[in-house]
């Protein structure tokens, strides 16, 4: 393993993270560079607001950017995080990642997902080799056209190097939860190619096929433990927000191993780390990384104050100024001050701000869903049945409008239970303005829509054929009345429908 100063990483954030004000106080705007200034001159904005901005860059007007990125070695600091709570030993990654389609815009500009962009930069693959997380699967299958042949040849190429397995990661679980379920259906299919030393037909994928042929030759007899990766040490990847749902499912597929949160970050640039390895999902608080951006936080119908300014327990949207030259961007998350190390805030991740079920006065956040749904679940839990994934929307096609609620459930459940189940849901929300217009008959019964099994696969896919990427999709929990299509694909593979009967 190449020798890290891993004091010096470490040393370097803890000065870092001493004077919060000192260094996120330099944000720089035409020579003026104190924080007042560039409130003054640059106006907060949202993706709408750039929006043909952006079309105009990509149409192939140039776009400058100022501000020099500082270089943080960003993936060496988490590694030495980890590595203090799970040390490693020699070897690799079970990753489940997946480089999305480039597109080449009008303007001739190559365009990929920040992932994509990640994965295929040599900087990165040499970091991940000497920090000991190389992914198991060669490029030809991170980067392969078809995501169906790059999940199960992940899995077979985790397999192949079952001892070298330090830990299984995701970007988000969702990937890991859904690579497990995909598991359970092809595991002997798998077994086979390792015994007989031939890789499944359905790996049609040429470059893909070839490069994971290579790795499996018929001298490779693995035994199929029930332990299947003996030396990891730990599920690794975002398991908080809106992948929450997904975390009894990990903790199941995990078994013993522990599950340690990955960093808060978006395509806008990273936010924060988690410095905690130790804490569980529910716990875990992200360190802001004072000069990687330039921070700032909208107090709840207030304006904006500076990261040094930010107080012990209170909620926060972030806004973003990062080097790449986007300035003052309202990301749309909510996060909530848990802690500080040395002066800088450890945020906990609350909600997407535009997440929320309204009809007239009531307002439930994503959080409130996911209750509502955890509560609900435990009812199919009692048939051996579990959601596999869920959603919302709000109907306003009858006077007054209702919630309604899609399931995928992972089997048939009886008639009674999942009427019971929409009673729940209903009774779940418990904000007092739809308790008292549910009352009053201001809101019509909640709805529970169950899809068809695969459902929320189709809407992945949907996302993927307009250009998101896997490995960062997250299932949208609220559709608006602007996604028509993903609406439509969830209706349509309706089978059956419960009105509440919880305020009658
Ligand atoms: P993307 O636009 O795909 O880059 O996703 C960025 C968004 O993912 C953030 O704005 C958050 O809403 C969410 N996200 C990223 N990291 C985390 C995290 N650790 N916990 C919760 N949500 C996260």
């Amino acid at each position: 393993m190449r020798n890290f100063h891993q004091d010096a990483v470490i040393d370097e954030f803890e000065a870092l993270t001493k004077d919060r004000s000192g260094v996120s106080a330099e944000p720089g705007t035409g020579g003026r560079t104190d924080p007042e200034s560039f409130k003054a001159c640059v106006p907060l904005v949202s993706h709408p607001d750039l929006d043909s901005y952006i079309r105009r860059i990509a149409a192939g007007d140039s776009g400058t950017t100022q501000g020099k990125p500082r270089y943080v070695p960003f993936n060496d600091f988490c590694f030495r995080m980890r590595c203090r709570v799970f040390p490693h030993g020699d070897g690799k990654a079970l990753k489940f990642i997946y480089g999305s389609h480039e597109v080449r815009t009008s303007g001739g500009i190559v365009a990929a997902s920040v992932s994509t962009n990640i994965f295929s930069s040599d900087q990165f693959k040499r970091t991940m080799k000497d920090i000991q997380s190389q992914a198991t699967s060669p490029d030809e299958v991170i980067f392969g056209r078809s995501f169906e042949q790059s999940l199960y040849c992940h899995l077979l190429c985790g397999l192949l190097s079952y001892q070298e397995v330090q830990f299984i990661y995701a970007t988000f679980v969702h990937s890991i939860v859904q690579a497990f379920r995909t598991f359970e259906l092809v595991w002997e299919e798998l077994c086979a190619n390792i015994r007989d030393g031939v890789l499944s037909p359905k790996i049609t994928d040429p470059s893909m096929r070839a490069a994971v042929s290579k790795l499996l030759t018929p001298i490779q007899l693995v035994r199929v433990d029930p332990e299947l990766w003996p030396n990891a040490k730990y599920v690794h990847g975002i398991m908080t927000g809106s992948m929450e749902p997904y975390l009894k499912k990990l903790r199941h597929y995990a078994g013993d191993l522990p599950l340690l949160s990955f960093n808060y970050g978006s395509s806008e640039g990273v936010i924060g780390v988690n410095i905690h390895p130790e804490l569980r999902p529910e716990e875990v608080r992200f360190a802001v990384v004072p000069d990687i951006g330039y921070f700032e936080f909208i107090p709840w119908r207030r304006i904006p104050i500076g990261l040094e300014e930010i107080e012990l327990g209170k909620e926060y949207e972030i806004i973003i100024t990062n080097f790449a030259g986007l300035y003052r961007y309202r990301l749309g998350d909510v996060v909530r001050v848990g802690g500080f190390h040395n002066s800088t805030p450890e945020l906990q991740f609350v909600c997407r701000r535009g997440l929320v079920l309204n009809v007239n006065i009531d307002k439930n956040t994503e959080r409130d869903l996911q209750l509502a749904v955890d509560e609900a679940s435990k009812l199919v839990a009692t048939e051996n049945l579990e959601v596999i994934d869920f959603s919302s929307c709000v109907d306003r096609s009858a006077e007054p409008g209702h919630y309604v609620i899609f399931w995928e459930l992972s089997g048939e459940a009886r008639e009674s239970v999942l009427h019971s189940c929409a009673d729940c849901l209903d009774r779940s929300f418990v904000d007092g303005a739809y308790i008292t217009s549910r009352k009053a008959k201001g809101i019509a019964p909640l709805e529970l829509r169950i899809v068809r099994q695969g459902t929320f696969r189709k809407v992945l896919e949907h996302y993927v054929n307009h250009g998101a990427s896997i490995g960062q999709f997250k299932n949208p929990r609220f559709i608006g009345a602007s996604n028509a299509a993903v609406l439509r694909i969830l209706c349509d593979n309706v089978v059956e429908s419960f009105f509440s009967t919880a305020y009658d």
